[in-house]
């Protein structure tokens, strides 16, 4: 190697994450990847050639100087690698550890085909828990309050398109205040995703970080009922950022969706982690699932949701009516399920839901299907096979078939335009709303996305939110991003 930098011909492979074992992994909410050591990180970045047009960047929709925080990494100046993500991102630990890499920045790189792209969120990772560690042993203080101009934006909802967006705007000097519905911040990184993934104390660490920047966040505070959003804007605040995701669910319309023990994956998911029946007994809030749980459904939420029901103590079977192939999860979530011994019943269909005399669910009614030709998503369609039907029988039912947005702010607020969906309808810009002054972004606007996207679009739109209330910012060019 010379320079530091590796030549294409003595490129290590890539080095892989330390993992729990999976059958002990799916018996505790412990976090499974356990992170890189000291020594496999440096190892990692030192891979990275530091391409001098990067491609990588043009792949993170926050702007992250990814080889500038790599090269950090392999001069042992973890602290200073942290700095340079931060300047970009301001969720770093979460991104590390949620973001779908290998659709994103590890997509572009340029050894991914020959040698395995440089794992980058591994790396993000990586810093980001060292600086927490730091922060822990006293070693480093949350940094320095901004000045503030005087000017007050108000962001709904404290996910991470929200979170984003209040925390770029603080550190342009603005005021900013977060209402949050729920009891606790954080979205769907604190109600959806599972512990196990995504331990709490990881987004509290994040979460202290954005308060310190001068960002209130109010919880318990219903938008479009407490307060609405024409007197916010008649008051308060000069502008309005609308980041209130899509947390409403989808169901099957199948007979006996009401039984008892039918859950949405969003309510199943909530109540396992925002009342925290995964620390049961230490909260006395329990979800009991039974011996048998189906969760309908193959993306990434029904991962969650089967993989939480297993270490909740059940023997768990996912229901989908498409083949593996089709199964829209990350191919990474699909291999830990399996990996943890969730069953699958592929090119299968719910068709009912059947009860015992006390309306508790019993058995699912479900038809084995035939893949056809291709449907408007360019997946082939699923057809019954006739005759085929069969029952499983089953404690609990979690349905994982997909969520929308809640419509109680365009109800409560006709003029902002929404499309038939009920997702806030954009102008050119990709943030500003139908009314003045009010700005929206994430999965309100896109539909269910991933957290990355959501982030980019609250970093775009506090661009947007400065320049609309005269404190312009440059726009990233390609050399910078
Ligand atoms: P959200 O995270 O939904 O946050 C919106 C917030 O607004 C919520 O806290 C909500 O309570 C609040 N709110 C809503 N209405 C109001 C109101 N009227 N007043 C005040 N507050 C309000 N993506 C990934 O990239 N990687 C993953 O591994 C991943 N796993 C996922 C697992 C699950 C179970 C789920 C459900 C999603 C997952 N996603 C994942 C998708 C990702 O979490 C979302 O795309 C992302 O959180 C969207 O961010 P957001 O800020 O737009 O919305
Ligand atoms: Fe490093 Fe890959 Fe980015 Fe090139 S594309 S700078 S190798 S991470």
């Amino acid at each position: 190697m010379q320079g530091g930098v590796p030549k294409l011909q003595e490129i290590a492979p890539r080095n892989p994450m330390p993992a729990q074992p999976a059958e002990v992994r799916n018996a505790n909410f412990k976090e499974v990847a356990l992170g890189y050591t000291e020594e496999l990180a440096r190892a990692e970045a030192e891979r990275c050639i530091q391409c001098k047009k990067p491609p990588c960047r043009r792949g993170c929709p926050v702007e992250i100087d990814i080889p500038a925080f790599i090269k950090l990494i392999t001069e042992g100046k973890f602290l200073q690698s942290i700095l340079k993500i931060r300047e970009k991102n301001n969720l770093p630990a979460v991104c590390g550890r949620v973001c779908p890499q290998e659709s994103q920045c590890e997509k572009f790189c340029t050894i991914r085909k020959k040698y395995g792209a440089v794992a980058i969120g591994r790396l993000e990772r990586f810093v980001a828990d060292n600086e927490t560690k730091a922060k822990e042993e006293g070693r480093i203080q949350a940094p320095a309050k901004p000045t503030t101009n005087g000017k007050k934006v108000a962001v709904v909802g404290a996910g991470p398109a929200g979170l984003t967006c209040a925390a770029d705007l603080a550190k342009l000097g603005f005021a900013v205040t977060v209402f949050e519905s729920l009891h606790d911040a954080g979205g769907v990184l604190r109600y959806g995703i599972p512990e196990f993934r995504l331990p709490k104390h990881i987004l509290d660490v994040e979460l202290d970080y954005i308060r310190a920047l001068g960002v209130e966040i109010r919880c318990n505070m219903v938008i479009g009922r407490i307060k609405g959003l024409e007197e916010m804007l008649a008051g308060e605040f000069d502008a309005v950022f609308l980041g209130t995701g899509a947390g409403l669910p989808y169901f099957l319309g199948i007979p006996g969706e009401n039984l008892n023990g039918v859950y949405s994956a969003n309510e199943f998911l909530t109540r396992v982690n925002l009342m925290k029946a995964y620390q049961f007994p230490r909260y006395d809030t329990p979800v009991t699932v039974g011996n048998r749980v189906v969760v309908v459904g193959a993306g990434n939420v029904a991962m969650d949701s089967a993989r939480v029901a297993k270490r909740l103590g059940a023997e768990v079977t996912i229901v989908y009516r498409r083949g593996h192939a089709e199964m829209p999860a990350r191919l990474e979530e699909i291999e830990h399920a399996e990996e943890e011994g969730i069953n699958f019943h592929l090119l299968t269909s719910p068709v009912e839901i059947l009860g015992n005399n006390e309306n508790w669910v019993d058995e699912l009614k479900v038809v084995k299907m035939e893949l056809g030709e291709p449907d408007e998503s360019g997946r082939r369609r699923p057809i019954p096979v006739p005759g085929s039907e069969y029952t499983i029988e089953v404690d609990t039912i979690v349905i994982a078939v997909g969520q929308g947005p809640n419509p109680l702010l365009q109800q409560t607020t006709p003029q902002l335009k929404v499309n038939r969906r009920g997702n806030i309808v954009v102008k050119e810009d990709m943030v500003s709303t139908s009314i003045d002054g009010v700005f929206a972004g994430g999965d309100i606007v896109t539909g269910a996305a991933t957290v990355i996207l959501a982030m980019g679009a609250g970093k775009k739109a506090a661009r947007a939110i400065a320049g609309y209330l005269g404190y312009p910012q440059d726009e990233p060019t390609e050399d910078s991003n």
